[in-house]
């Protein structure tokens, strides 16, 4: 079972994925917690690369590309073989955050973006999209330390990626969970206890 958090700056995808993945490691599962970018070796020195591209002038189709690049070493080595090992992967972003961020902010093709992610992971698509809905001042303002992330985009930007992620969620409405994450942190991880206690193998 593969579980993807989603959501723009500050939504809380780290802190929900983190409980879900407590909550299933207490019924007993076994869980493989990770997130995108920089959750392999090669990963992480993708994700320092991506973080900095404002001094290194990165251009928007190489970005892509290296969002792609880390997400198929993420997926070779560390989701698939713990799905075919029948553990829980629980992931802070995935293929969604390429197609809102590079696709709807970046104005990139949403098609072009899906076919090379597509080809990335061997066509390896989450069980379940908890996609956390938050304005983005609110999001924006949640940031204790905002210099490393893109929060220096505009407004608009985080608007688009916004719309971008809530078209993502209408266009396949079965497989995404769509919360709105300025409710209290307590309800909405039993919301996502109760979807995903669905989607479980029993
Ligand atoms: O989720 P996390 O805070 O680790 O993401 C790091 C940064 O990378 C964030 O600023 C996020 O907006 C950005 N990002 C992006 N495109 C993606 C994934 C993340 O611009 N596809
Ligand atoms: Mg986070």
């Amino acid at each position: 079972v593969f579980i993807a958090f989603e959501g723009g700056e500050g939504a809380g995808k780290t802190t929900q994925a983190r409980l879900a993945a407590i909550w299933l490691r207490d019924h007993g599962y076994d869980v493989v917690s990770t997130h995108e970018p920089g959750a392999t070796k090669i990963g992480m020195r993708l994700r320092a690369m991506l973080l900095d591209r404002d001094t290194t002038g990165l251009s928007d189709r190489g970005e892509s590309l290296l969002y792609a690049a880390d997400r198929a070493d993420h997926v070779a080595n560390v989701i698939r073989p713990a799905l075919e090992r029948g553990a829980i992967v629980v992931s802070d972003r995935y293929i969604d955050s390429s197609l809102a961020y590079q696709g709807f902010g970046r104005g990139q093709d949403v098609d072009d973006i899906a076919r090379v992610n597509a080809w990335a992971t061997g066509g390896l698509v989450p069980d379940l999209t908890v996609l956390l809905e938050v304005p983005p001042r609110t999001g924006l303002g949640r940031l204790s330390a905002p210099a490393d992330r893109i929060e220096s985009e505009p407004q608009e930007f985080h608007e688009r990626v916004r719309a971008g992620f809530r078209a993502l969620a209408e266009a396949d409405p079965d497989r995404y969970l769509v919360l709105d994450a300025s409710r209290p942190q307590g309800e909405l991880s039993r919301e996502i206890q109760y979807r995903i206690r669905e989607i479980l193998p029993d």
